[in-house]
Order: structure tokens, then sequence, then C-alpha cells
């Protein structure tokens, strides 16, 4: 398995990572492959599948913009992005990587293809250039969930070299064996494959810097509030209850998972406002990892907020590394089981290492994580990475610590393996009907009444 630490955990911008993110990626890498851009007249991209479907809330056609315009979802300024955009609109043209203008009417050159769908995933866009002499290039790319790009008839193998790894892996019973021979952890198994392409100080600085972002990520959304953009105009919470658990009287048991509940809605807020934000593993479900950190970091004693946080990540990314190789995490292709309970299963995974657990206590607080996500539908209400995915992420967090909690006081074994569970869920995930699989055509996405919403 050919997957980078750095390829599931990618600093980014919301409010999607496969709607988003991926297509901003694919947008950029389209021209920047197409070599020379001097004769091209113009430049048109349409939209296929869950992406034409919900890609108004989810700002796809934003972000292919930005992308087209050589902007990428790391360093894109959030800030800026409304009057860039607006100025393609009143100037009626935008410059291709930056450098090099042409016409552009979104009515015209953004296509939504909403009744068709391409061939190799739900997530489906093609971009033709258009040259002064009349010919045309093109080319299309798949946004196969977390931010991952394919262009077509690429596999996710075929991206970048495959070197050989100490700790080669496609199913956690192998790195489980691995553990077995060599006694080392999986967060330092993970860290020696990662050492093939990177030292060990460059990778400690990448895994700082995540969650650097993930704390400001937090912090910001504790601190904001007012309403989402998108017109369901519903009202940023975690600012306002953060407020309140500083202002509280009473202190009740659960006021620690109130806690971690905020840090989740804070991060999926400011995610679903467009904000600076980690894809962990993905953008709908990304306040998880970074909830169950803090609590690690400011909760749990004894903690170490350097060294302990490296390892969660570490561990949580082979989690998420196996989820997406043995089945998917994207909720176009099967459901929020794949966001949300993936990344459910990632912190649980995390913490448990950082706690010091067993190599078997991780996989079984992964399992735990996945199990009780098994068939959860992707449904959000226009088309907006907001009802139900804001407290569907705090929910997510609370139970990745119980589901830490069971396995640690547990000795690892236990009835269903993280193999069998993540097969499951691809199977699972398969089987449920496209209209719940971010299409905003089933679920709560069409039985909630929606009042003054545009149509997407
Ligand atoms: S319901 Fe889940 S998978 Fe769907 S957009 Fe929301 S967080 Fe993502």
């Amino acid at each position: 398995m050919d997957m980078r630490v750095f390829d599931l955990f990618k600093v980014g911008i919301g409010p999607s990572s496969s709607h988003t993110v991926g297509p901003m990626l694919a947008a950029r890498r389209f021209l920047l492959e197409a070599g020379a851009l001097d004769e091209v007249a113009g430049v048109r991209a349409e939209l296929y599948g869950s992406l034409a479907l919900t890609g108004v809330g989810h700002a796809t056609d934003k972000a292919v913009l930005l992308g087209l315009m050589g902007e990428t979802p790391q360093h894109v300024a959030p800030l800026e992005v409304p009057e860039r955009l607006a100025a393609v609109a009143r100037q009626g043209q935008l410059a291709l990587l930056g450098t090099h203008k042409v016409g552009f009417d979104a009515g015209r050159d953004l296509l939504w293809n909403k009744q068709e769908s391409l061939p190799e995933h739900p997530n489906g866009m093609r971009f033709t250039l258009t040259y002064r002499d009349g010919s045309t290039r093109s080319r299309v790319f798949y946004s196969v969930g977390g931010g991952f790009v394919q262009a077509e008839g690429e596999g996710a193998e075929a991206q970048g070299g495959q070197l050989s790894l100490p700790y080669p892996f496609t199913t956690m019973a192998q790195l489980l064996a691995h553990g077995q021979a060599s006694g080392l952890s999986i967060a330092q198994m993970m860290r020696a494959n990662e050492c093939v392409y990177i030292d060990s100080a460059q990778l400690d600085a990448g895994l700082d810097r995540l969650w650097h972002v993930m704390r400001a990520c937090i912090e910001a959304g504790l601190q904001t509030d007012g309403q989402l953009p998108g017109g369901l105009n519903v009202k940023r919470r975690a600012a306002q209850l953060w407020r309140g658990v500083h202002e509280a009287q009473d202190i009740l048991p659960h006021d620690g998972m109130h806690r971690v509940s905020l840090y989740a809605m804070a991060v999926n807020e400011e995610n679903a406002a467009g904000g600076r934000i980690v894809t962990a593993p993905t953008n709908g479900a990304a306040g998880i990892i970074p909830a169950v950190l803090r609590y690690y970091a400011e909760d749990c004693k004894p903690s170490d907020p350097v060294a302990g946080v490296r390892d969660f990540l570490l561990a949580a990314s082979a989690v998420g590394m196996l989820c997406k190789h043995n089945a998917s995490i994207s909720g176009a292709e099967i459901g929020c089981q794949g966001e949300v309970g993936v990344a459910c299963a990632m912190a649980a995974a995390g913490l448990v290492a950082a706690l010091g657990g067993s190599n078997e206590q991780v996989e079984n607080a992964a399992e735990i994580g996945i199990e009780h996500h098994l068939g959860m539908t992707c449904d959000p209400i226009g088309a907006l990475v907001q009802i139900p995915c804001i407290e569907r992420n705090g929910m997510g967090a609370v139970k990745a610590i119980t589901a830490a909690s069971l396995a640690l006081k547990g000795d690892g074994t236990h009835f269903v393996s993280l193999d069998e569970v993540i097969e499951t869920m691809r199977q699972t995930g398969f089987d449920m009907q496209a209209k719940y699989k971010e299409t905003s055509l089933g679920g709560l996405a069409v039985h909630v009444v929606t009042v003054n919403f545009p149509a997407c």
C-alpha cells in the first residue's frame, strides 16, 4: 500500500475534501499537465454525479475556479476567496494558473450534469481546453474521497513511486504480525515506514504542524459566533456553548464529554464556513480527531503533548490507510460510515496508542469505532456540510473515547477483527442505495422542510 501519513492528513480548506479540496487539486493538475497555455482560448469544467448534485452546497464551483487559477487548498487564503471569485464574475475572465487570461462565464463554462455519472466514481469531472486553432484537450478526473484525486484509468496505486517499506501492510493482521515479530508499536512501525521518504525530524515537524492547525481551528470555532453560509440559516453553536461551559455553576460527570463535543463541532463549523482545517481523513469528519487529540493533551493525565500527539496521529493514520485501501473514505461511495465512522476509528486507535495501549488494543478500539457506525448514510440537508455533519462529529468524538476506553480496559481479544469490519463497511456501502450517498436525494436531506433555501 503506497500511502503516506501526509496523504491522509492534509492542511486544506472547507467545506468538503471530496467536493472542494479534490476538485481544486484536479483543476490545477489538469492545467499543470497541459503544458504551455499561450495558445489557450478557453476552458470548460463539467461536473458529474454527486459533484453535480451537491456541488453548490459544497462550493465545488468555487473550488474549480480557484484550482484553475492555480490555487491549492493548503495555500489559498480563505478570507480572500470571495473577492477573487467576485472579480472573475465581474470581469468575465480568469487567469489560468494565475498567468494566462481567458474569457470565463460560469453559465457557459461550468456545467452541472446532475443526471449523469462517469464510470469510475460518483465524483467525476471533465476539464477541456480550447486552443486558438480550434483544437481541444480534455481529461477526466475523479475526486475519490479525503482530497485524493485520480485521473481516468489511473488506479490509486499509480500515484507516486512505490518504495520498499520496512513494514508493508494491506491488512491490520499483517501489521499486528509485524508488531509481534519486531516488538514495535503501530506508531513506531508507521514512523519507520514514513522515514523511507523523509527523515524523522521532517516527519515530526509535519505532525506538529498538523496539530498546530487543528488546535487553531478548534480555537477559531470556539470564538466565532454568527450564521453559517449557504442559505440554511444555521446558527453557529460551539462558541455560545463554550461560554456556557465557563459560566456553569454545577459540574456534572459528563461535562468532559460535552467539551469534547464542542471541540469537534467548533472544527466542523469552521469547515462549513470555508475555514482552514486539516482533512482528517475527510473535511466532513474533520472534527473528530482534533477533538479527541485535545482531550488527550489536556484532560488525560499523564499525557505527553508532544510525543503522545505524534504517536496518536501515526497510529490513527494506519487505520485510515486500511479503510481507504480496503473500503473507502468517500461519503459519495459508501455513505457517512466511511467518513465519520472511519474518523471515529482513527481517533479511537490514536487515543489508545497515545495512552500506551498494546497494538491489539489499538486494533480493538478502531474496530469498535467503525462497528457502531456501520450503515450510516450521507444525507446532508441542502447539500451543505452542516446538518447532520456538525453534530455528528461531536457524537463521533465521544464514541471514539468510549471505544478507546473499552479497548484499554480489555486485553485486546475480541470477536470481530478490524479487517472484518472494514470489509463489512465496504459491502454495506456498496449495497446502499445511491440516494443515501452524498446526493442529498434521500434521508434527512428530503424529509426536513427548509425555508428560503435556494434549490441546489
Ligand atoms: S453526512 Fe457524513 S459523509 Fe455526508 S457530508 Fe456530512 S459528514 Fe460527510
